[in-house]
């Protein structure tokens, strides 16, 4: 499969389906923290980059080779920003006709102010877009946005998408020392988060390799003063444990690269997930991964991440096949 993954364990969706609707990276962000690698170039194109009746064809046969209970939510998310596919609301619709399983969106939420993507959306049980900054100078610096898409549009975009949204909004910010999580940072998003009037905020640390490697997660005090400044709707969320199931593809490099690609792994859990589909065949799974040229390994905070090839790291240059 290619763009349908997992279920992988998440944070808040327990075992998501994913579905990956753009390829890597298409997005009009560049967040200093993605896990993706940089965003080159920025785009805000809308368009149907993968066509969408090869997305649900994918979506039937992942529904199908799953038995209830082994899938908690089928989520999109993926290789960048799940909006720019022209198509996002269709496939929605077409999801919600397949399956009973609740749908969630993770979206930088950048161009919720354009009424028609609010209309898009509104299907979906949970959108989960991002609120990193409370104002334009720190969002440019944190989340390195097309110019097209500014601070002003993504505040009143989401409080626009609140009044009409009947669904859950959960809106996520990500901390990163020393950006937004000081006393007056966190202060200026509970302000902007006030007017957008979300179901919960998520307060998220990075757990994967940041693009950047200066970028470092809070330290506690930095977490429990957003969780005092971001009120009570705000709660830590913290990394999920769980099993990925790697049996959605015809090869186990396959179904790995489909997972690494839009969600890099800790090389333990890597580990952990290839003893339980392949036992006795992690170091030759591992070596083929690094020797088919599509994996390359990120190092951030002393730990080691499996990462997608193409995921442009500053300090990594792109790999040859077979090297
Ligand atoms: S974190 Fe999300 S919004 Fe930010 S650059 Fe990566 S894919 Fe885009």
């Amino acid at each position: 499969m290619k763009f349908v993954f997992g279920p992988v364990p998440s944070r808040r969706l327990g075992q998501s389906l994913g579905i990956d609707p753009v390829p890597l990276k298409t997005c009009n962000w560049n967040c200093v923290y993605c896990q993706l690698g940089r965003t080159i170039p920025l785009t805000n194109e809308r368009r149907e980059y993968i066509p969408r009746e090869e997305i649900i064809a994918e979506v039937n046969q992942a529904l199908a080779s799953h038995t209830p209970g082994e899938i908690d939510w089928v989520t999109f998310v993926g290789s960048g920003e799940t909006t720019l596919h022209a198509s996002i609301g269709w496939l929605i619709r077409q999801v919600k006709s397949l399956t009973h399983l609740p749908v969630a969106v993770i979206t930088n939420g950048s161009l919720l102010y354009l009424p028609e993507i609010r209309r898009e959306l509104s299907p979906a049980d949970a959108v989960l877009p991002s609120l990193d900054a409370g104002n334009a100078r720190l969002y440019r610096k944190l989340n390195r946005p097309h110019p097209e898409v500014s601070f002003k549009r993504l505040v009143g975009g989401l409080a626009a998408f609140r009044k009409e949204y009947q669904g859950k909004l959960w809106v996520e910010v990500m901390l990163v020392r020393g950006l937004n999580d000081s006393g007056p940072a966190l202060i200026e998003i509970a302000a902007a988060l006030k007017e957008i009037q979300p179901d919960e905020v998520h307060i998220l640390q990075p757990d994967r390799p940041p693009v950047e490697t200066w970028v470092q997660p809070p330290d506690e005090e930095g977490l429990l003063r957003a969780r005092a400044i971001l009120g009570n709707i705000a709660r830590v969320v913290h990394p999920a444990s769980g099993s990925f199931d790697l049996s959605c593809a015809k090869s186990l490099v396959d179904a790995v690269v489909g997972i690494i690609t839009r969600h890099p792994m800790r090389e333990e859990e890597l580990v952990e997930t290839l003893e339980h589909f392949s036992p006795g065949e992690v170091n030759e799974t591992l070596t083929e991964l690094e020797m088919s040229g599509r994996a390359q390994i990120v190092e951030r905070y002393g730990t080691r991440f499996w990462s997608a090839s193409p995921a442009r790291y500053p300090e990594l240059k792109p790999k040859t096949k077979g090297v």
